[in-house]
């Protein structure tokens, strides 16, 4: 007899074939998502990788920020996030999800967009975590555009204040609290090196978050501080439903790249407790991609 298999094909280990077209209102809610993502919710086992740590992690409710946020607490961090208003529900699950892992939440609601908000949701995590030492700053807005005519300047501002200027704000707000040790970690996108016709604006910043983090690591490292990005590809999340993409790249979502369908959040926990821990003591100034293989170098 044919002995089974223990191997998943990566082919078909999530949704592989057309998405039923939907729409929200930026920036969207997981749980009205048709499927929901998967954030590792019924999978990420954690073994203490993250003992005893205190994170913060920008746009943590929903996608990748949620799926860090669930791995981060079940390998024994304490975790804070932060979400826009609309996103309370969403929020309210990963509490949830943090406090069953044994671990403490805290919920900080707000608009990165705003200097003021920054320094107070910095201040809020490490007042109300008693420590701060993981920075998981992922945080961003998507809006396509199909002519630079169309894109006004009030969303090429708020583009850049919610990717980028975030993240400025929220080191320089961070850092009298980060000891050697402390990792910051951002969150780019494969558009950095495969910019989009649609996502001119996302794509510039996307771009420049690299730039920061490789600069950012050459000022810190004399620190003990280790700096470095995550880039994904094509992630079945909020933001692409949500005016992210247009009707046309939604059914057939992910089905470009090399693996042929959309990552999950989930396929992105063991990028960021990696990042996040002692065992990428050696790693900084670099980019990690997970983009089912579409090409970043
Ligand atoms: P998501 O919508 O689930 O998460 C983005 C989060 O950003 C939201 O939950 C929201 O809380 C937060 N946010 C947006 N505007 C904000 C504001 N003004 N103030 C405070 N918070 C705000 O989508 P996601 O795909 O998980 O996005 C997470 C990160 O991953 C983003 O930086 C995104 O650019 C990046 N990314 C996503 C993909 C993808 O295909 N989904 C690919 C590459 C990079
Ligand atoms: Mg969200």
């Amino acid at each position: 007899m044919k002995k089974k298999s223990i191997l998943i094909n990566p082919l078909t280990k999530f949704h592989h074939t057309d998405f039923e077209l939907q729409h929200q209102k930026r920036p969207g809610v997981e749980t009205d998502m048709l499927p929901k993502p998967d954030c590792g919710e019924e999978s990420y086992e954690g073994c203490a990788r993250l003992q005893g740590r205190k994170a913060l992690v920008t746009g943590g409710d929903s996608g990748i920020g949620r799926a860090a946020a669930i791995a981060y607490a079940r390998e024994g961090a304490d975790v804070a996030i932060s979400f826009l208003p609309s996103e309370r529900q969403d929020a309210e699950e990963v509490k949830d999800l943090i406090e069953a892992a044994g671990q403490k939440a805290v919920l900080i609601e707000g608009d990165v967009s705003d200097e003021l908000f920054c320094a107070e949701m910095v201040k809020r995590a490490h007042q109300e975590l008693n420590g701060l030492d993981i920075l998981t700053l992922n945080a961003g807005q998507q809006q396509f555009v199909r002519k630079i005519e169309d894109l006004d300047t009030a969303q090429l501002r708020k583009t850049f204040e919610v990717n980028l200027f975030s993240m400025f704000w929220t080191v320089k707000a961070a850092l009298p609290f980060l000891e050697a040790g402390s990792s910051i970690i951002t969150t780019s996108s494969v558009v950095a090196f495969q910019p989009s016709e649609l996502l001119l604006d996302y794509s510039a910043t996307k771009s420049a978050i690299i730039a920061f983090t490789k600069a950012l690591a050459t000022q810190l490292a004399p620190k003990g501080i280790r700096v470095n990005a995550v880039a994904p590809g094509p992630i079945w999340t909020a933001l692409q439903i949500s005016g992210g993409q247009p009707d046309e790249k939604i059914p057939p979502f992910g089905q470009e790249t090399l693996l042929k369908r959309a990552g999950q959040p989930v396929e992105l926990s063991g990028v960021y407790v990696l990042l996040a821990s002692d065992e990428s003591s050696y790693t900084t100034a670099q980019v990690y991609s997970v983009t089912g293989g579409m090409f970043t170098a």
